[in-house]
């Protein structure tokens, strides 16, 4: 029903898909191990979600692990396909299933245009799927076969709780990192972003690669610029 949506492949085991323009640019991150595959992100709603997954499909045919890097819409409204699918793992920051659990409801309003059956909660992989396992402090490990991934949060910065997401050589940094937009300020703490920015900054050796949760794939002298032009107070008029 629609075209394929492109792959780019990130090396190694990561790839990272760019969506389709007819809904938010959202990146979804994917790291096919030889048991499991992890999903990052799921989009914003049953239609966005079932491309996301038919895409999925065309890498791996193994069973999938979700990983949510944060509360927002575009995120993790496209959870419900997943776990339709199969899924039982949807691992996110303890903080960020606080607040899909208390502002769920309120985001469907977000998704009226490109997905109204996700906006009237009406249908087929509507209904609001939270996390399952949670992150907290710690880091997590996760197995997925010959292949280890680290989920770990670095502190308050685009919202309370992000999640990173660090495969080999690639990290998915969700909208702690953003390419070609401004960043978004409407649950954020700057002080403690600015704070997260410099630590990636100083995590290029370790990830060459850094995937934002919208845009093009930067590396770790974009968090530093991007630290740089907050502590300058850019983007102030930035929602
Ligand atoms: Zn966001």
């Amino acid at each position: 029903m629609t075209e394929p949506t492109p792959w780019q492949h990130l090396g190694g085991p990561s790839h990272v898909m760019r969506s389709t323009a007819a809904r938010a640019l959202v990146n979804i991150g994917l790291v096919v191990g030889s048991e499991r595959a992890l999903v990052v992100d799921t989009g914003c709603g049953p239609r966005h979600a079932t491309e996301i997954l038919a895409g999925v499909r065309t890498v791996t045919k193994l069973p999938l692990v979700v990983a949510n890097t944060h509360a927002h819409w575009d995120h993790f409204f496209g959870n419900a396909v997943f776990k339709h699918d199969g899924v039982s793992d949807f691992w996110a920051h303890a903080a960020a299933r606080r607040d899909m659990t208390v502002t769920g409801e309120s985001q469907r309003d977000a998704v009226s245009g490109v997905e109204p059956e996700m906006a009237a909660g009406e249908g087929p992989g509507t209904d609001l799927v939270l996390p399952t396992r949670v992150v907290r402090q710690g880091p997590v490990v996760l197995d997925l076969g010959n292949l280890s991934v680290t989920l770990f949060t670095l502190g308050p910065a685009h919202t309370e709780g992000d999640l990173l997401v660090g495969a080999p050589g690639v990290l998915f940094a969700g909208d702690v990192l953003e390419e070609g937009a401004e960043p978004q300020f409407g649950d954020a703490d700057r002080g403690g972003w600015i704070r997260v920015l410099r630590m990636l900054a100083g995590m290029g050796g370790e990830y060459p690669v850094m995937v934002p949760g919208h845009g093009n794939p930067v590396t770790a002298d974009f968090a530093a610029r991007m630290a740089d032009a907050m502590d300058r107070g850019a983007f102030r008029k930035a929602r």
